[in-house]
């Protein structure tokens, strides 16, 4: 008999509810008590739809993060929050955001660093440690949440994050060694364990996912050392790697002593093989065989063939799981009610994944036969899928098939063409310029609800936005900025807004996943080939032309960032869906070109998300990734200027593939780190134009002239002048036009005074 279990829950709620409690909580509109109620409400909804399962999860709802939570279980709380007043819920949040709802004036303290979880979109805080850090365990929280499941009839598994992958994420805020706190946490969760185990817990499920990534000898010791060390808990524990291959780290994994492992059978599915063989015949083999990462309905004929001999031969030590938690998607494909119903067909959310988990228990421990119909139903749905021309476009494969190397450059090197757009464009020294966004007002996102509606007709929302565009332009004007934009007050997001005028592409209602703490995002789904119907953002920039003698930048979102912001197909390669999106968007880049914008911008905001957990198969994404870039923007003539935008600076390791994008401008976010990041740029002497960001449009300070100058002058160390521009360090949309008028007003003379 196979054992069901998860490894995690969407804890935000079908519709969000922990969302807008959260905010409500933070702005002081309800209590802590309303807040603990709802929250306990949750859990016991989401254990409820688990209830087929033989273990519950317990200990993957949180607040805002479990990485934050693990710090709070451990009792490494930062000491700048040690004296303020409140309780432990206060203090947590002042890490996650920098105040708790009791906090007002300006008591607030700096919140912990946020950064990717694994290669997902989910943020986690970082721990802090220094080479004093203490841990003081308080499990109340996790036990009292096992009590509410138990209370509730569930059998419970709960879900910690395991001792060396804690250690791993966080960072050391002195020279200390991070590695040198193993023992000190490895006493805590030893405590753990054994409070976990006297209040009748059986198994835990115990994270690293770090042995899904390169791992240094130390770190492998570290591994070794703890489970060690955790092996004399009378708990059983069940150590879960999820997200990708073990590979080197597959020997180590199999000797750890452990009561069983968790493998995700989806990215390491040829590993499963050598797992078996190289466990002992007492341990637990959890295979988590529902992909955890996607929104796809799971293929469970092609499942079960390969399934039922393992469960022949593993007997009652197969376990079955999602792959890996089920936070990276959204939690019910039931409450779609636009959703096309071909398409609706296809798709399984995080209840319907775990309904298809149950049922491949079934069909295991009772035969197929006993399921008969609802395994006929998957299969009609997957050959539905498979065979549908709404996924298949001959076309746009054909279009693929046929890519050619001259496509992905452009007519001359860098140096020839900045010589043709040099005189073209004419240009001051040090020109200004804005990366797309203005300021998104009640007004423009009701007007655009309104026609979402059908409330307004098209006539009178074009009329609204060209209206809005106007006023963009002539503040651009007033303020004498030298390169302008319409302002983008047409998009609702900068991937959503292309996704819904391609072909290819599905959207949902309530498809949020949690992005980090309160902030959800609704990742369109690619479910065919991508394909551009008509020209998508040609109208507004053309018109926005018109209305002035400076050059209009058109504004795209590139391939890459679309397909990384996206769900994305498992029928064919990410590359492949990549190339289709390249192909669309340089037709829409020629298009505006052809329509006289000469000026082109192509974000690509996420490129470097995308890059894979082990660093040995990086080169492989970047060759494809820039590849689509390139073929999106290349195909452009001398004289039309190619710019792209980035909001992140991390390019050391990347340096050369923004070099091979051979953009004639980028622009980057360097504000707040200084323009130290810009010393990677001149170390690998690279050769086209920067505009390093002089100041970051997070924050509501308006910074000064001065400061901008000065920012631009430790540019001008590192870059040449004649190949620097002058800008925010990303689109404004977020920010009032009473921060952005003097800010820009403030940049503008700053350039002005660099160029005396
Ligand atoms: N052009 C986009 C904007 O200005 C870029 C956004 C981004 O880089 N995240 O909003
Ligand atoms: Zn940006």
């Amino acid at each position: 008999m196979a054992i069901l279990h998860n490894l995690g829950f969407p804890r935000i709620g079908a519709k969000r509810e922990l969302k807008f409690e959260l905010e409500k909580f933070w702005s002081n509109k309800i209590s802590e008590k309303t807040l603990q109620n709802t929250a306990q409400t949750l859990r016991a909804k989401h254990w409820e739809s688990q209830k087929d399962l033989n273990l519950v999860p317990v200990g993957d709802f949180s607040f805002y993060d479990q990485v934050l939570d693990t710090s709070f279980l451990l009792g490494n709380i930062p000491d700048r929050v040690s004296d303020l007043e409140g309780g432990s819920l206060d203090n947590y949040f002042r890490i996650a955001r920098g105040r708790s709802a009791i906090d007002t004036g300006c008591s607030c303290v700096h919140a912990g660093e946020m950064t990717k979880w694994f290669d997902t979109n989910y943020h986690y805080i970082v721990p802090e440690f220094t080479k004093n850090t203490e841990f003081n365990l308080d499990s109340s929280r996790l036990l009292s949440q096992v009590n509410e499941a138990k209370a509730l009839g569930h059998d419970v598994k709960p879900v910690i994050l395991g001792p060396v992958s804690y250690l791993w994420l966080g960072k050391t805020k002195d020279e200390s060694q991070k590695i040198a706190l193993l023992d000190k946490a490895l006493l805590a969760y030893s405590q753990l364990l054994a409070e976990l185990a006297q209040s009748g817990v059986n198994w835990v499920q115990i994270d690293e996912p770090i042995l899904v990534t390169e791992l240094s000898h130390e770190w492998q010791q570290a591994l070794s050392k703890a489970y060690q060390t955790l092996s004399t808990s009378s708990v059983k524990l069940l150590l879960a790697t999820y997200f990708g291959q073990l590979k080197e780290n597959l020997p180590l994994l199999c000797e750890l002593p452990v009561a069983g492992v968790h493998l995700d059978a989806i990215n390491a599915k040829d590993e499963v093989a050598a797992l078996i063989e190289n466990l002992n015949e007492q341990q637990v083999v959890s295979l988590g065989v529902i992909n955890g990462r996607n929104i796809w309905k799971t293929d469970l004929t092609a499942l079960l063939d390969w399934l039922e001999p393992l469960s022949k031969q593993l007997e009652q030590r197969l376990w079955i799981a999602p792959s890996c938690s089920l936070l990276h998607v959204p939690v019910d494909l039931n409450s779609e009610v636009k959703l096309d119903a071909e398409i609706k067909n296809w798709l399984a959310f995080a209840t319907q994944k775990l309904a298809e988990l149950s049922l491949v228990a079934q069909a295991l421990n009772e035969g197929r036969d006993s399921c008969a119909q609802a395994i006929a139903d998957n299969a009609a749905a997957i050959e539905s899928r498979q065979n549908s021309p709404r996924v298949n476009n001959p076309t746009v494969k054909q279009r693929v098939a046929s890519i050619t190397d001259e496509m992905a450059l452009r007519q001359s090197p860098y140096e020839a063409r900045a010589a043709v757009q040099k005189e073209i464009f004419n240009l001051p020294a040090y020109p200004t310029t804005t990366i797309g966004s203005f300021p998104q007002t009640t007004e423009i996102r009701q007007a655009r609800r309104q026609f979402k509606n059908g409330d307004i007709s098209e006539v009178e929302y074009s009329k609204l936005m060209k209206a809005e565009i106007q006023l963009c332009v002539d503040i651009q004007h007033e303020l004498e900025l030298d390169v302008l934009v319409h302002g983008e007050p047409e998009r609702n997001d900068m991937v959503e807004y292309f996704g819904e005028q391609l072909d290819g592409y599905a959207f949902s209602q309530f498809g949020w996943v949690q992005s980090y703490g309160s902030r959800c995002v609704k990742p369109p789904i690619i479910f065919g080939d991508i394909s551009r119907p008509k020209a998508m953002t040609v109208q507004w920039s053309e018109f926005a032309q018109t209305l002035t003698d400076k050059p209009m930048k058109g504004m795209l979102t590139g391939p890459v960032t679309i397909l990384n912001w996206s769900f994305v197909r498992d029928d064919q390669p990410r590359s492949t869906s990549c190339l289709q999106l390249a192909l669309a968007i340089r037709d829409e880049v020629l298009d505006l070109e052809k329509a006289g914008i000469n000026i082109i911008q192509i974000d690509e905001a996420a490129l470097r998300e995308g890059l894979p957990l082990r660093q040995s198969q990086w080169q492989e994404y970047i060759d494809w990734a820039i590849k689509s870039f390139k073929i999106t923007s290349n195909g452009v003539s001398d004289k039309t200027q190619i710019h792209t935008h980035m909001c992140y600076s991390e390019f050391n390791d990347m340096i050369s593939a923004i070099a091979d994008m051979d953009a004639d401008v980028i622009t980057i976010e360097t504000s707040r780190s200084d323009m130290e990041l810009l010393d990677v740029f001149d170390e690998f002497n690279y050769p086209n134009e920067i505009g390093p960001g002089v100041y970051d449009i997070h924050t509501p300070n308006i910074p000064t002239v001065d400061y901008m100058v000065t920012l631009m002058e430790k540019a001008g160390e590192r870059i040449p002048a004649e190949r620097l521009w002058v800008n925010p360090d990303c689109g404004l949309k977020t920010r009032g036009w009473a921060e952005v008028k003097p800010a820009l007003e403030n940049m503008v003379k700053a350039a002005k005074q660099l160029r005396v």
